[in-house]
Protein backbone atom coordinates (compact mmCIF):
# COMPACT_ATOMS: atom_id res chain seq x y z
CA UNK A 1 0.00 0.00 0.00
CA UNK A 2 2.64 2.68 1.04
CA UNK A 3 4.59 1.25 -2.11
CA UNK A 4 1.43 2.28 -4.32
CA UNK A 5 1.24 5.58 -2.17
CA UNK A 6 4.73 6.55 -3.35
CA UNK A 7 4.48 5.81 -7.07
CA UNK A 8 1.71 8.45 -7.33
CA UNK A 9 3.25 11.51 -5.45
CA UNK A 10 2.34 14.60 -7.47
CA UNK A 11 3.09 17.96 -6.98
CA UNK A 12 -0.08 19.51 -5.49
CA UNK A 13 0.23 22.86 -7.55
CA UNK A 14 1.63 21.85 -11.44
CA UNK A 15 0.84 18.25 -11.11
CA UNK A 16 4.04 17.08 -11.75
CA UNK A 17 4.94 13.64 -10.81
CA UNK A 18 7.67 13.32 -8.62
CA UNK A 19 9.92 11.24 -11.64
CA UNK A 20 9.70 14.66 -13.13
CA UNK A 21 11.17 16.95 -10.49
CA UNK A 22 14.49 17.72 -8.55
CA UNK A 23 12.83 17.59 -5.54
CA UNK A 24 9.05 17.04 -3.57
CA UNK A 25 8.13 18.43 -0.40
CA UNK A 26 5.36 16.43 1.42
CA UNK A 27 3.22 18.53 3.48
CA UNK A 28 0.20 17.67 5.99
CA UNK A 29 -2.06 17.33 2.57
CA UNK A 30 0.01 17.48 -0.04
CA UNK A 31 3.20 17.91 -1.77
CA UNK A 32 5.20 20.43 -3.93
CA UNK A 33 7.98 20.37 -6.23
CA UNK A 34 11.19 22.81 -6.64
CA UNK A 35 9.83 25.02 -9.15
CA UNK A 36 6.41 26.09 -7.75
CA UNK A 37 8.42 26.76 -4.40
CA UNK A 38 10.33 29.23 -6.13
CA UNK A 39 7.50 30.92 -8.19
CA UNK A 40 5.81 31.00 -4.70
CA UNK A 41 8.71 32.63 -3.53
CA UNK A 42 8.53 35.52 -6.36
CA UNK A 43 4.78 36.46 -5.82
CA UNK A 44 5.53 36.47 -2.23
CA UNK A 45 8.39 38.78 -2.70
CA UNK A 46 6.37 40.92 -4.72
CA UNK A 47 2.92 41.17 -3.34
CA UNK A 48 5.53 42.07 0.59
CA UNK A 49 7.10 44.78 -1.94
CA UNK A 50 3.89 46.60 -2.65
CA UNK A 51 0.95 45.63 -1.08
CA UNK A 52 1.50 44.93 2.03
CA UNK A 53 3.96 47.47 2.87
CA UNK A 54 2.40 50.22 1.78
CA UNK A 55 -0.58 49.34 4.19
CA UNK A 56 1.81 50.25 6.65
CA UNK A 57 0.79 52.81 9.12
CA UNK A 58 3.20 56.31 10.26
CA UNK A 59 2.07 58.96 12.28
CA UNK A 60 4.06 61.52 12.40
CA UNK A 61 4.44 63.92 15.51
CA UNK A 62 6.83 66.39 16.33
CA UNK A 63 9.05 65.64 19.52
CA UNK A 64 6.45 67.82 22.67
CA UNK A 65 7.52 71.10 23.19
CA UNK A 66 9.40 71.55 20.46
CA UNK A 67 9.85 75.00 19.03
CA UNK A 68 11.83 76.47 16.20
CA UNK A 69 14.95 77.47 18.78
CA UNK A 70 14.59 73.81 20.36
CA UNK A 71 15.40 72.89 16.62
CA UNK A 72 18.31 75.22 15.98
CA UNK A 73 19.88 73.96 19.72
CA UNK A 74 19.53 70.56 18.63
CA UNK A 75 21.44 71.59 15.27
CA UNK A 76 24.18 73.25 17.04
CA UNK A 77 25.45 70.09 18.70
CA UNK A 78 26.26 68.93 15.02
CA UNK A 79 26.67 72.06 12.87
CA UNK A 80 28.60 74.95 13.84
CA UNK A 81 28.25 78.56 12.57
CA UNK A 82 25.50 78.32 9.89
CA UNK A 83 23.00 80.51 12.39
CA UNK A 84 20.90 81.92 9.23
CA UNK A 85 20.43 78.71 7.59
CA UNK A 86 19.71 77.02 11.02
CA UNK A 87 16.78 79.85 11.53
CA UNK A 88 15.31 78.95 7.86
CA UNK A 89 15.64 76.00 8.39
CA UNK A 90 14.17 75.32 12.18
CA UNK A 91 11.41 77.30 11.29
CA UNK A 92 10.47 75.97 7.63
CA UNK A 93 10.95 71.93 9.09
CA UNK A 94 8.70 73.16 12.24
CA UNK A 95 5.59 74.82 9.90
CA UNK A 96 5.83 71.77 7.78
CA UNK A 97 5.15 69.47 10.18
CA UNK A 98 2.59 71.95 11.91
CA UNK A 99 0.86 71.47 8.38
CA UNK A 100 1.08 68.07 8.38
CA UNK A 101 -0.71 67.66 11.43
CA UNK A 102 -3.37 70.04 10.85
CA UNK A 103 -6.90 69.36 10.84
CA UNK A 104 -8.39 71.19 7.94
CA UNK A 105 -11.54 72.34 8.76
CA UNK A 106 -11.05 75.85 6.91
CA UNK A 107 -10.30 76.99 3.29
CA UNK A 108 -6.64 78.00 5.00
CA UNK A 109 -3.87 75.69 3.46
CA UNK A 110 -0.93 76.24 4.53
CA UNK A 111 1.65 75.40 1.44
CA UNK A 112 4.77 73.28 1.96
CA UNK A 113 8.21 75.13 2.32
CA UNK A 114 10.87 73.63 0.67
CA UNK A 115 14.07 74.80 1.22
CA UNK A 116 17.20 75.87 -1.10
CA UNK A 117 20.43 76.04 0.42
CA UNK A 118 23.30 78.18 -1.40
CA UNK A 119 26.70 77.58 -0.26
CA UNK A 120 29.98 76.40 -1.18
CA UNK A 121 31.27 72.96 -1.05
CA UNK A 122 31.72 71.57 2.18
CA UNK A 123 30.28 74.04 4.08
CA UNK A 124 28.13 72.26 5.92
CA UNK A 125 24.59 71.93 3.52
CA UNK A 126 24.15 68.07 3.51
CA UNK A 127 24.87 68.04 6.82
CA UNK A 128 22.32 70.53 7.91
CA UNK A 129 19.53 68.20 6.62
CA UNK A 130 21.29 64.82 7.92
CA UNK A 131 20.80 66.18 11.07
CA UNK A 132 17.47 67.56 10.67
CA UNK A 133 16.14 63.90 9.87
CA UNK A 134 17.92 62.44 12.37
CA UNK A 135 16.06 64.78 15.20
CA UNK A 136 12.48 64.09 13.21
CA UNK A 137 13.09 60.69 12.88
CA UNK A 138 11.51 60.18 9.67
CA UNK A 139 12.78 58.63 5.99
CA UNK A 140 15.37 60.63 4.66
CA UNK A 141 16.92 60.42 1.11
CA UNK A 142 20.03 62.05 -0.30
CA UNK A 143 20.37 62.54 -4.35
CA UNK A 144 22.83 63.89 -6.89
CA UNK A 145 20.45 66.01 -9.16
CA UNK A 146 23.92 65.42 -11.70
CA UNK A 147 22.42 61.99 -12.41
CA UNK A 148 18.89 62.92 -13.30
CA UNK A 149 18.19 63.26 -17.09
CA UNK A 150 14.99 63.52 -19.07
CA UNK A 151 12.90 60.42 -19.42
CA UNK A 152 14.34 58.02 -22.04
CA UNK A 153 17.89 59.69 -22.11
CA UNK A 154 20.95 57.77 -20.01
CA UNK A 155 20.79 58.11 -16.38
CA UNK A 156 18.45 58.39 -13.93
CA UNK A 157 14.61 59.13 -13.77
CA UNK A 158 14.13 62.12 -11.20
CA UNK A 159 11.42 59.61 -9.64
CA UNK A 160 14.34 57.53 -8.54
CA UNK A 161 14.53 59.53 -5.74
CA UNK A 162 11.69 58.37 -4.49
CA UNK A 163 12.80 54.57 -4.58
CA UNK A 164 15.44 55.64 -1.97
CA UNK A 165 13.38 57.23 0.39
CA UNK A 166 11.06 54.40 -0.01
CA UNK A 167 13.80 52.07 0.79
CA UNK A 168 14.94 54.18 3.66
CA UNK A 169 11.73 53.72 5.26
CA UNK A 170 11.38 49.95 4.54
CA UNK A 171 9.21 50.35 1.77
CA UNK A 172 6.55 51.71 4.36
CA UNK A 173 5.00 54.55 1.70
CA UNK A 174 2.93 56.11 4.41
CA UNK A 175 6.34 57.43 5.88
CA UNK A 176 7.82 57.72 2.90
CA UNK A 177 5.25 60.35 2.29
CA UNK A 178 5.91 62.05 5.00
CA UNK A 179 9.62 62.07 4.87
CA UNK A 180 12.27 64.30 3.83
CA UNK A 181 14.57 64.31 0.50
CA UNK A 182 17.53 66.10 0.05
CA UNK A 183 18.66 66.56 -3.38
CA UNK A 184 22.53 68.12 -3.71
CA UNK A 185 24.44 70.14 -6.65
CA UNK A 186 20.84 71.73 -7.62
CA UNK A 187 22.74 73.66 -9.49
CA UNK A 188 24.09 71.47 -12.33
CA UNK A 189 20.01 71.21 -13.87
CA UNK A 190 20.22 74.98 -14.13
CA UNK A 191 19.77 75.99 -18.12
CA UNK A 192 22.76 76.12 -20.13
CA UNK A 193 23.23 79.15 -21.86
CA UNK A 194 20.36 80.70 -24.49
CA UNK A 195 21.63 78.01 -27.08
CA UNK A 196 19.83 74.66 -26.18
CA UNK A 197 18.88 74.34 -29.08
CA UNK A 198 22.13 73.39 -30.32
CA UNK A 199 22.72 70.51 -28.33
CA UNK A 200 19.70 69.02 -26.40
CA UNK A 201 19.72 69.94 -22.38
CA UNK A 202 18.56 66.62 -21.59
CA UNK A 203 20.34 67.48 -18.35
CA UNK A 204 18.81 70.65 -17.61
CA UNK A 205 15.92 72.35 -18.50
CA UNK A 206 14.18 68.67 -18.87
CA UNK A 207 15.02 67.65 -15.49
CA UNK A 208 13.71 70.67 -14.01
CA UNK A 209 10.03 70.40 -15.26
CA UNK A 210 10.33 67.00 -13.84
CA UNK A 211 11.32 68.04 -10.38
CA UNK A 212 8.73 70.67 -10.73
CA UNK A 213 5.92 68.14 -10.50
CA UNK A 214 7.40 66.32 -7.93
CA UNK A 215 7.76 69.36 -6.24
CA UNK A 216 4.25 70.92 -6.24
CA UNK A 217 2.80 67.21 -5.04
CA UNK A 218 1.49 64.76 -7.18
CA UNK A 219 1.01 61.25 -7.25
CA UNK A 220 4.04 59.15 -8.81
CA UNK A 221 4.59 55.89 -10.02
CA UNK A 222 7.89 55.02 -8.52
CA UNK A 223 9.76 51.86 -9.24
CA UNK A 224 11.02 49.93 -5.68
CA UNK A 225 13.83 49.20 -6.54
CA UNK A 226 14.95 52.46 -8.34
CA UNK A 227 16.65 52.39 -12.52
CA UNK A 228 14.89 51.99 -15.44
CA UNK A 229 16.60 48.28 -15.62
CA UNK A 230 13.75 46.19 -14.41
CA UNK A 231 10.67 47.32 -16.21
CA UNK A 232 8.67 44.00 -15.08
CA UNK A 233 8.76 45.35 -11.28
CA UNK A 234 5.68 46.54 -10.15
CA UNK A 235 5.48 50.39 -9.43
CA UNK A 236 4.45 51.62 -6.12
CA UNK A 237 2.53 55.01 -5.65
CA UNK A 238 3.68 57.61 -3.52
CA UNK A 239 2.24 61.00 -3.09
CA UNK A 240 4.27 63.31 -3.09
CA UNK A 241 2.70 66.62 -1.81
CA UNK A 242 4.17 65.97 2.25
CA UNK A 243 7.47 65.09 1.18
CA UNK A 244 9.81 67.77 2.29
CA UNK A 245 12.57 69.01 -0.44
CA UNK A 246 15.61 70.31 0.70
CA UNK A 247 18.45 71.29 -1.80
CA UNK A 248 21.42 72.55 -1.98
CA UNK A 249 24.09 73.43 -4.46
CA UNK A 250 27.03 75.85 -4.63
CA UNK A 251 25.81 78.01 -7.66
CA UNK A 252 29.64 78.52 -8.84
CA UNK A 253 29.44 82.03 -10.28
CA UNK A 254 26.43 83.53 -8.90
CA UNK A 255 28.25 85.84 -6.69
CA UNK A 256 28.62 88.01 -9.97
CA UNK A 257 25.15 88.14 -10.58
CA UNK A 258 24.26 89.44 -7.28
CA UNK A 259 26.69 91.90 -7.35
CA UNK A 260 25.41 92.91 -10.84
CA UNK A 261 22.03 93.30 -9.15
CA UNK A 262 22.80 94.81 -6.75
CA UNK A 263 24.98 97.60 -8.51
CA UNK A 264 21.85 98.14 -10.90
CA UNK A 265 19.11 98.75 -7.99
CA UNK A 266 22.11 101.25 -7.14
CA UNK A 267 21.60 102.97 -10.00
CA UNK A 268 17.66 102.33 -10.37
CA UNK A 269 16.79 102.94 -6.93
CA UNK A 270 19.18 104.84 -5.74
CA UNK A 271 19.62 102.16 -2.77
CA UNK A 272 22.61 102.27 -0.90
CA UNK A 273 24.68 99.11 -0.87
CA UNK A 274 28.20 101.20 0.26
CA UNK A 275 28.48 99.07 3.28
CA UNK A 276 28.96 95.68 1.43
CA UNK A 277 32.37 95.29 1.88
CA UNK A 278 34.41 92.95 -0.49
CA UNK A 279 35.02 90.15 1.44
CA UNK A 280 31.57 90.02 2.65
CA UNK A 281 29.89 87.08 1.42
CA UNK A 282 27.54 88.48 -0.94
CA UNK A 283 25.27 85.17 -1.06
CA UNK A 284 23.89 86.78 2.17
CA UNK A 285 21.93 89.00 -0.70
CA UNK A 286 20.79 85.95 -2.93
CA UNK A 287 17.64 86.36 -4.06
CA UNK A 288 15.07 84.27 -6.72
CA UNK A 289 16.00 86.76 -9.15
CA UNK A 290 19.11 85.59 -9.27
CA UNK A 291 18.40 81.91 -9.48
CA UNK A 292 16.52 82.66 -12.27
CA UNK A 293 19.81 84.74 -13.81
CA UNK A 294 21.86 81.38 -13.25
CA UNK A 295 19.50 79.17 -15.00
CA UNK A 296 16.49 77.81 -12.74
CA UNK A 297 13.24 78.09 -14.37
CA UNK A 298 10.71 80.65 -12.50
CA UNK A 299 8.23 77.97 -11.86
CA UNK A 300 10.89 75.75 -10.18
CA UNK A 301 12.29 78.62 -8.06
CA UNK A 302 8.75 79.19 -7.01
CA UNK A 303 8.28 75.77 -5.04
CA UNK A 304 11.80 76.64 -3.39
CA UNK A 305 10.06 79.50 -1.27
CA UNK A 306 12.78 79.04 1.43
CA UNK A 307 16.11 80.34 0.01
CA UNK A 308 18.93 80.68 2.50
CA UNK A 309 22.80 80.65 2.35
CA UNK A 310 25.52 79.22 4.08
CA UNK A 311 28.97 80.96 5.26
CA UNK A 312 32.14 80.04 3.63
CA UNK A 313 34.04 78.34 6.84
CA UNK A 314 36.38 80.90 7.94
CA UNK A 315 39.64 79.51 10.05
CA UNK A 316 37.89 80.00 13.34
CA UNK A 317 35.00 78.22 12.38
CA UNK A 318 37.40 75.39 10.75
CA UNK A 319 39.16 75.08 14.36
CA UNK A 320 35.63 74.92 15.93
CA UNK A 321 34.47 72.22 13.49
CA UNK A 322 37.73 70.04 14.49
CA UNK A 323 36.85 70.39 18.26
CA UNK A 324 33.03 70.58 18.98
CA UNK A 325 30.58 68.99 16.93
CA UNK A 326 29.08 65.68 19.00
CA UNK A 327 31.39 63.30 16.30
CA UNK A 328 33.87 66.11 15.96
CA UNK A 329 37.18 64.41 13.85
CA UNK A 330 39.39 65.59 17.22
CA UNK A 331 37.53 63.40 19.70
CA UNK A 332 37.08 60.91 17.61
CA UNK A 333 40.93 60.64 17.14
CA UNK A 334 41.51 61.02 20.95
CA UNK A 335 39.25 58.50 21.25
CA UNK A 336 41.30 55.96 18.76
CA UNK A 337 44.49 56.62 21.08
CA UNK A 338 42.98 56.39 24.45
CA UNK A 339 42.18 52.72 23.44
CA UNK A 340 45.88 52.65 23.01
CA UNK A 341 46.28 54.48 26.53
CA UNK A 342 47.59 57.44 25.06
CA UNK A 343 46.73 60.97 25.36
CA UNK A 344 46.84 62.58 22.03
CA UNK A 345 46.93 66.53 22.01
CA UNK A 346 46.64 68.88 19.04
CA UNK A 347 48.52 72.15 20.33
CA UNK A 348 47.10 75.46 19.43
CA UNK A 349 49.21 76.19 16.35
CA UNK A 350 48.85 72.81 15.12
CA UNK A 351 44.89 73.34 14.84
CA UNK A 352 45.96 76.54 13.25
CA UNK A 353 47.98 75.11 10.89
CA UNK A 354 45.07 72.08 10.12
CA UNK A 355 42.72 74.81 9.26
CA UNK A 356 45.18 76.93 7.24
CA UNK A 357 45.35 74.18 4.71
CA UNK A 358 41.93 73.15 5.22
CA UNK A 359 41.06 76.65 3.30
CA UNK A 360 44.11 76.65 1.06
CA UNK A 361 42.79 73.46 -0.81
CA UNK A 362 39.23 74.94 -0.85
CA UNK A 363 37.61 71.77 0.32
CA UNK A 364 35.90 73.37 3.03
CA UNK A 365 35.34 71.26 6.44
CA UNK A 366 35.52 68.41 4.05
CA UNK A 367 39.06 68.51 3.66
CA UNK A 368 39.92 68.64 7.38
CA UNK A 369 39.87 64.81 7.73
CA UNK A 370 42.14 63.71 5.10
CA UNK A 371 44.58 65.99 6.31
CA UNK A 372 44.53 65.19 10.19
CA UNK A 373 44.47 61.47 8.47
CA UNK A 374 47.69 62.60 6.70
CA UNK A 375 49.04 64.00 10.17
CA UNK A 376 48.81 60.84 11.91
CA UNK A 377 49.28 58.05 10.21
CA UNK A 378 52.72 57.39 11.05
CA UNK A 379 51.96 57.76 14.93
CA UNK A 380 48.84 55.51 14.42
CA UNK A 381 51.13 52.90 12.82
CA UNK A 382 53.79 53.26 15.26
CA UNK A 383 52.60 53.67 18.99
CA UNK A 384 50.43 51.05 19.23
CA UNK A 385 52.11 47.90 21.81
CA UNK A 386 54.65 51.04 22.80
CA UNK A 387 53.77 50.72 26.79
CA UNK A 388 56.29 53.42 27.43
CA UNK A 389 54.50 56.27 25.57
CA UNK A 390 51.31 57.34 27.61
CA UNK A 391 51.15 61.24 25.81
CA UNK A 392 51.47 62.13 22.02
CA UNK A 393 51.31 66.10 21.25
CA UNK A 394 51.25 66.72 17.93
CA UNK A 395 52.54 70.80 17.05
CA UNK A 396 53.08 72.70 14.20
CA UNK A 397 56.32 71.64 12.95
CA UNK A 398 55.48 67.89 13.08
CA UNK A 399 51.91 68.34 11.61
CA UNK A 400 53.90 70.38 9.16
CA UNK A 401 57.05 67.57 8.25
CA UNK A 402 53.80 65.11 7.92
CA UNK A 403 51.69 66.39 5.74
CA UNK A 404 54.40 68.33 3.36
CA UNK A 405 55.69 64.07 3.18
CA UNK A 406 52.54 63.05 2.53
CA UNK A 407 50.78 62.84 -1.40
CA UNK A 408 47.43 65.04 0.08
CA UNK A 409 49.81 68.28 -0.85
CA UNK A 410 48.68 67.19 -4.54
CA UNK A 411 45.36 68.91 -3.14
CA UNK A 412 47.24 71.67 -3.69
CA UNK A 413 47.23 72.13 -7.57
CA UNK A 414 43.87 71.20 -8.02
P1 LIG B 1 28.16 70.33 1.57
O1 LIG B 1 27.91 71.77 1.91
O2 LIG B 1 29.07 70.20 0.38
O3 LIG B 1 26.91 69.53 1.49
P2 LIG B 1 28.73 68.66 3.84
O4 LIG B 1 27.57 69.02 4.69
O5 LIG B 1 28.65 67.34 3.14
O6 LIG B 1 29.04 69.79 2.78
O7 LIG B 1 30.05 68.73 4.71
C1 LIG B 1 31.13 67.83 4.57
C2 LIG B 1 31.68 67.45 5.92
O8 LIG B 1 32.30 68.60 6.52
C3 LIG B 1 30.57 67.03 6.90
O9 LIG B 1 30.49 65.66 7.00
C4 LIG B 1 31.01 67.62 8.22
O10 LIG B 1 31.80 66.68 8.92
C5 LIG B 1 31.90 68.77 7.87
N1 LIG B 1 31.23 70.08 8.01
C6 LIG B 1 30.96 70.95 7.01
N2 LIG B 1 30.42 72.08 7.47
C7 LIG B 1 30.32 71.93 8.80
C8 LIG B 1 29.81 72.77 9.83
N3 LIG B 1 29.32 74.00 9.58
N4 LIG B 1 29.86 72.28 11.10
C9 LIG B 1 30.37 71.06 11.36
N5 LIG B 1 30.86 70.23 10.43
C10 LIG B 1 30.85 70.65 9.16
Amino acid sequence: MANTKSKNQKCSFCGRDKKDTLLLIAGLEGHICEACVEQAHEIVNDELGSKAKTKGEFHFKLPTGVTPLGIKTFLDNYVIGQTDAKKYLSVSVYNHYKRLNQKSTDDVEIEKSNILFVGETGTGKTLLAKSIAKYLKVPFAIVDATVFTEAGYVGEDVESMLSRLLQASDYNVEAAQKGIVYIDEIDKVARKGDNASITRDVSGEGVQQALLKMLEGTEVNVPPYGGRKHPEQKMIQVDTSNILFIMGGAFDGINKLIAKRLNTQVIGFKKDVDHIHDEENLLKYISHQDLKAYGLIPELIGRMPVLTYLDPLDKETLIRILQEPKNALLKQYKKLFALENIELTFSDDALDFVAEKAMEYKLGARGLRSILEAILTDSMFELPGRDDIKEFVVDRSYAHDKLMNSTITKLKAA
